[in-house]
């Protein structure tokens, strides 16, 4: 028997899933169910309608997972060796791309960790994320120095509040993927952009990963 709760996902869902299929264009565009501070039951409900993806800022038991919380030195191996991981979105420097190589290697991990560089393209203080102007060089990095991650894209939060159609932190994190996949002659380079408020346009605007959870699980419990 379906419950109202269950009803209400799947409604959302379908509804997000519909409205990226007609946005996307000829754009891959990956849906990120944002389940975080969710009871497991939410995600059962969404795996029903053919969702695999999920993000999540703590630690999970299974599915495509997407790491998007802050990556601590420290939590690394326990990233590191979660079998379902996906991708890890948060690499915010050098020495955070280190510690997960060298933790991935550590527990053994099978293939290669794919990897977003998180972009502070806002430049806003409490934000996490290389610097626009470093993103080059991170990226570098992991390619020619991190044989256990396989470098993916990149990702922003920006600021909240942007005009949606003239979104200053879409168009640095799009500028930033061609310049990256072009320097570093990537055949696969994505750009991660776009919540709930604004993700249809962050679709018109060529995401290819959009981090969706209000729109689909509705409010989010306070942080225990
Ligand atoms: C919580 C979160 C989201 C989802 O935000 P909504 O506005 O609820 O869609 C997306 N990305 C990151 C990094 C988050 O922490």
């Amino acid at each position: 028997m379906s419950t109202e709760r269950e009803q209400q996902i799947i409604t959302n869902l379908t509804k997000v899933r519909q409205e990226v299929e007609e946005l996307k264009g000829s754009n891959t565009a990956r849906l990120v169910a944002v389940s975080k501070y969710m009871p497991a039951e939410d995600i059962e409900y969404a795996t029903k309608t053919g969702q695999t993806h999920f993000g999540e800022n703590y630690l999970p038991s299974s599915i495509d997972w997407h790491f998007i919380g802050h990556l601590q030195s420290n939590k690394c191996k326990t990233v590191a060796g979660i079998p379902n991981l996906f991708l890890v979105e948060t690499i915010d420097g050098i020495k955070k791309a280190d510690a997960l190589n060298k933790a991935c290697t550590a527990v053994g991990r099978q293939g290669r960790l794919k990897v977003y560089v998180q972009v502070n393209t806002s430049g806003e203080e409490a934000k996490s994320g290389v610097p626009a102007s470093d993103a080059l060089d991170v990226c570098k990095h992991i390619k020619e120095n991190c044989p256990a991650l396989e470098l993916y894209g990149l990702m922003t939060i920006g600021m909240k509040g942007r005009d949606a159609t003239h979104n200053p932190d879409f168009e640095k994190i799009v500028e930033l993927r061609t310049e990256i996949k072009s320097k570093l002659e990537l055949d696969v380079f994505e750009a991660s952009f776009g919540m709930s408020s604004d993700f249809k346009e962050a679709l018109l605007d060529g995401s290819n990963n959009i981090r969706v959870g209000t729109a689909i699980f509705g409010g989010r419990p306070p942080k225990a």
